[in-house]
C-alpha cells in the first residue's frame, strides 16, 4: 500500500532506530546540507558555543530526524526529542525546555504543527535563552523570567513556509533537504543491506533505488520486502530478477509510483482533460486530504516534471501522458 502513510510510520521507527548514521560522513547524499552544517558546527566548536537553532525542512523520509540526531552527536551533546502534535500546552514546553543541559539540541517535529500558546514561549527561549512564566491569576497574577541554559532548537517541517514568520526568523540557519540522487540511494541501499546481513547484487540495489521516489525512508522499506521474498525464495544474495518480480507485486511502478500517484494524475488526465484543475478539487475527487496530496505525493511528482503548479491549478504534463501510454488530447 502507500509507501508513507502513519499507520506504516511506526513499523519504520523500529527498523529505523538501527539504520540511523551517526555521523556526517556516514550520512549519505544532501551535499549541500551537509557541506553548510560542516562548518557552522566546526565553527560553534571552536568558539565553545552551541549551534545556531537548525531549521530542516524537505518532504517526509529524506532524512531530516537523522540529520537532527547527527547535529548532536557531532556536537558532542545529547538529544531530545519531541513533536509539535505531542505539545499541547505551554506549560508542557516550558518543563521539557527547563530540563535540558547547557549545549543539548532539542529537536521538535513537525514543528509547524505547535499550538500558537505554545510556539510564543519559544521566542524568548529560543532569543535570550529565557522562560516568561506567569504566577498566580487576576489582579496578583505576575510574570517571573527564568533562565534557560543555552541550547540549539533543531526544528523539523514538510515546508519552510508552513512556519509563521516570527517563529521561522529565530533559525539561524535554514537548511532544505532535496530527492536523492539515484547513485545515492542506491548506496543507502546497499548500507541497508549490510546492517540486514544480506547480499544484494549492485544491479539489484539500483532497482530499488530508481524505485525509491529519492526517499532513503522508502528504499529502506522496500529493501526489507524484497529481501524477505528473497529470502523465502533461498537465494544466497538478493538478484535484479527478484527484485523487479517483487517491485512489480508491491504494485511501485519503474518509476516509483504506486496506485495513489497513479489516481491522482489519472484524475486529473480522465475528469479535468489534464487541467489546469484546484487542489481542493483534486482533494476531493480522489479522497486525500489537500495537505497531504501537497506534502508527500505531489513534491516528486513535480520534481520528475509530470505535473505543473500553475496559478490556475495543476496541470498534467506530456511526461505524464507518456508514461501512461496515453495521448495528449488536442486544444
Ligand atoms: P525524516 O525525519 O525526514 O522523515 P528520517 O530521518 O526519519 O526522515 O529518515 C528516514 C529513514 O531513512 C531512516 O531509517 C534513516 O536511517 C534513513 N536515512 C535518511 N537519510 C539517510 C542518509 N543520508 N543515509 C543513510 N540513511 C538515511
Amino acid at each position: 500500500d502507500r509507501m508513507i502513510t502513519n499507520e506504516l510510520k511506526q513499523e519504520d521507527e523500529v527498523i529505523e532506530l538501527s539504520l540511523r548514521p551517526t555521523t556526517l560522513k556516514q550520512y549519505i547524499g544532501q551535499h549541500k546540507a551537509k557541506e553548510n552544517l560542516a562548518i557552522f558546527i566546526e565553527a560553534a566548536k571552536m568558539r565553545d558555543e552551541p549551534l545556531d537553532h537548525v531549521l530542516l525542512y524537505g518532504p517526509p523520509g529524506l532524512g531530516k530526524t537523522t540529520m537532527a540526531s547527527i547535529i548532536a552527536n557531532e556536537m558532542g551533546v545529547s538529544f531530545r526529542t519531541t513533536s509539535g502534535p505531542a505539545i499541547e500546552k505551554a506549560g508542557d514546553l516550558a518543563a521539557i525546555l527547563s530540563s535540558l543541559e547547557a549545549g543539548d539540541v532539542l529537536f521538535i517535529d513537525e514543528i509547524h504543527r505547535l499550538p500558537r500558546a505554545v510556539e510564543e514561549i519559544l521566542y524568548p527561549a529560543m532569543e535570550d535563552f529565557c522562560l516568561d512564566i506567569v504566577i498566580g491569576t487576576g489582579p496578583s497574577a505576575r510574570s517571573v523570567r527564568l533562565d534557560l541554559p543555552p541550547f540549539t532548537l533543531v526544528g523539523a517541517t514538510t515546508r519552510a513556509g508552513l512556519l509563521s514568520a516570527p517563529l521561522r526568523d529565530r533559525f539561524g540557519v535554514l537548511s532544505r533537504l532535496e530527492f536523492y540522487h539515484t547513485e545515492d540511494l542506491a548506496s543507502i541501499v546497499e548500507r541497508t543491506a549490510v546492517i540486514f546481513d544480506v547480499e544484494i547484487e549492485p544491479s539489484a540495489a539500483l532497482e530499488v533505488a530508481l524505485r525509491s521516489r529519492g526517499t532513503p525512508r522508502i528504499a529502506n522499506r522496500l529493501l526489507k520486502r524484497v529481501r524477505d521474498i528473497s529470502q523465502v525464495k533461498g537465494e544466497d544474495y538478493i538478484t535484479q530478477e527478484t527484485t523487479h518480480v517483487a517491485l512489480n507485486k508491491l504494485q511501485v511502478d519503474a518509476k516509483g509510483l504506486d496506485h495513489i500517484d497513479h489516481k491522482l494524475l489519472t484524475t486529473i488526465i480522465d475528469h479535468f482533460r489534464g487541467g489546469p484543475v484546484g487542489l481542493d478539487t483534486i482533494s476531493a475527487t480522489i479522497g486525500e486530504e489537500s495537505q497531504t496530496i501537497e506534502d508527500v505525493y505531489e513534491p516528486y511528482l513535480l520534481q520528475i516534471g509530470f505535473i505543473q503548479r500553475t496559478p490556475r491549478g495543476r496541470i498534467v504534463t506530456p511526461l505524464a501522458y507518456a508514461h501512461f501510454g496515453r495521448e495528449v488530447p488536442k486544444a
